[in-house]
């Protein structure tokens, strides 16, 4: 058995909360200090501390929890559950690696459980490629451990990203095309209630809450390990172009129909940078093909470097690992709250098109993004996880720096969108909910929310509040 320890301090190092003793004044109000039990004691970085800085905020947004508990194991994250138990006055984040776009792992006055020293990445089983990873790994991290086994398990486009939050909600990536969600490869989770109970869900074990961990696991408990079923991935293209995109409707209809069109060894995602000062728009195409054949490459590529006036190009075959080492897991610096919307469509319509460059040109998004999705994902029958559209054949995003502005140009294109991805999504209205999993889904999500989490402790994240269905 192999076995590798990476742990999520942004120096690398695992220095250990500290504190004075005249610290105390930066304590918040709310917060019971002095009830923290000794065994949680050596996990706690609360206001004042010398590290408190460096865990405040989340890659996005900014925060000042009332206290941090930095758990080092299952025993920890057990106490720190029922130390936020006793606070249900106060917001509570659980906390991977910190990426949320939407931030709720990080607050105002509240508590936060922080997994990123719990970060272990094991194999158990060669012959299955089964792996145990714990949730404060990052994703680069995974890659690299995985890579010279040949292996991959299919993750986000950022390798900063922690596990634990994209596993428990999806993980739309460059390799979801062939080899699906992240949630697709995960065999069991074991996580903490909301009661303190440790417990394992497998397709075997607490099947029901199994299915809610893959999709909408945020709500049900905190996960302390996962066990993925890794692929077999071997070198893999990878080319990053830049094209004029001054036909901003016209690009992305003929992108969307070449990657609708392409067999499932590639994935492509798309980011369009507005018209500014005189300029016209800029695309980024990002294209992963799970091949390490150059012709196959070649081939594959091929309609989409005639797709529009190319500015710029790089090709390569390199290691799944060596493309997620994009990123830089540094300390968390977010301020304020981030702006963001999502919406899931089946195809880049001429419709559609038109209205997304009607968006852009608006000015009201600096950001706009859409993910190939289909092959693999759409191989699996929406009811068999949480995960709310599998059918979307697309994921389109858009950041923006207004809420309003960017809600009121996202709202006039809802008739293109069929559900939406909610780790992309910041729009704080409940009826979002509606928007993100179909009607079945969340009925049942909110049926086994009332039998596993019926305080709604864990309730800050998404709005699904414990209900019993309709009779
Ligand atoms: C730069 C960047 C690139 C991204 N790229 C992708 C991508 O390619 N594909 C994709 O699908 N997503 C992507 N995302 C979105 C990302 O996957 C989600 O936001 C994810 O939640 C981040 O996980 P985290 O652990 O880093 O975040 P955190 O901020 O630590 O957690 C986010 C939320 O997840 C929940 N959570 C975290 N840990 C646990 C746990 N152990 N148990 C239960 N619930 C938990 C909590 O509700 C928390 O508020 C990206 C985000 C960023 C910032």
């Amino acid at each position: 058995m192999s076995h590798q320890d990476y742990r999520g301090s942004p120096s690398g190092q695992d220095p250990g909360p500290s504190r004075r003793p005249d610290d105390r004044a930066d304590r918040l109000p709310g917060i019971a200090y002095d009830s923290v039990p000794d065994s949680l004691k050596d996990s706690v970085i609360e206001p004042g501390d010398p590290t408190y800085p460096q865990v405040k905020s989340t890659f996005f947004r900014g925060g000042a929890p009332g206290i941090v508990f930095q758990a080092k194991n299952t025993g920890q994250v057990v106490e720190a559950t029922a130390f936020a138990r006793s606070h249900a006055h106060v917001p509570l984040g659980i906390r991977s690696g910190g990426h949320g776009i939407r931030g709720r792992s990080t607050n105002d006055g509240g508590i936060v459980i922080d997994l990123s020293r719990m970060a272990k990445i094991e194999v158990l089983d060669r012959s299955s490629r089964l792996v145990r990873v714990e949730p404060g790994a990052r994703w680069m991290h995974v890659a690299a451990a995985l890579a010279p086994l040949g292996w991959a398990v299919s993750s986000g486009d950022s390798g900063a990203v922690g596990v634990g939050g994209l596993a428990t909600a999806g993980g739309i990536g460059l390799l979801g095309r062939a080899h699906g969600l992240t949630i697709d490869h995960l065999r069991a989770v074991e996580l903490v209630l909301g009661d303190g109970a440790v417990v394992r869900a497998s397709d075997r074990e607490r099947a029901d809450l199994f299915w809610a961990m893959r999709g909408a696991g945020s709500q049900f408990g905190i996960a302390t390990s996962f066990e993925f079923q890794a692929a077999e991935v071997r070198n893999v293209g990878w080319a990053q172009m830049v094209f004029d995109a001054a036909d901003i409707a016209g690009l992305l209809e003929t992108w969307g129909a070449i990657v609708e069109r392409s067999p499932r060894d590639l994935t492509s995602f798309l980011i369009l940078n507005p018209p500014r000062a005189g300029q016209p728009a800029i695309a980024f195409v990002m294209t992963m093909i799970d091949s390490d054949d150059p012709k196959t490459i070649e081939d594959r590529l091929a309609p989409i470097v005639n797709m529009a006036p190319m500015l710029d190009q790089r090709v390569e075959i390199a290691s799944y690992a060596s493309i997620l080492s994009n990123a830089h897991a540094g300390q968390n610096t977010g301020v304020g709250e981030p702006v963001s919307r999502s919406g899931s469509v089946e195809h880049i319509s001429p419709e559609f098109a038109s209205a997304a460059a009607r968006l852009l040109r608006s000015g009201v998004t600096y950001f706009f993004q859409i993910r190939s999705m289909g092959g693999a994902i759409a191989d699996i029958p929406v009811e068999a996880t949480a995960f709310g559209s599998r059918s979307a054949n697309f994921e389109v995003t858009a950041g923006g720096t207004s809420r309003q502005r960017l809600d009121d140009g996202w709202d006039t294109m809802q008739r293109f969108f069929r559900g939406l991805y909610l780790s992309f999504d910041t729009d704080p209205r409940p009826e979002r909910l509606q928007s993100a999993f179909p009607p079945a889904t969340l009925e049942r999500l909110r049926a086994l929310k009332l039998r596993y989490d019926p305080g709604n402790l864990f309730g800050d994240d998404l709005f699904l509040e414990p209900r019993r269905p309709p009779r």
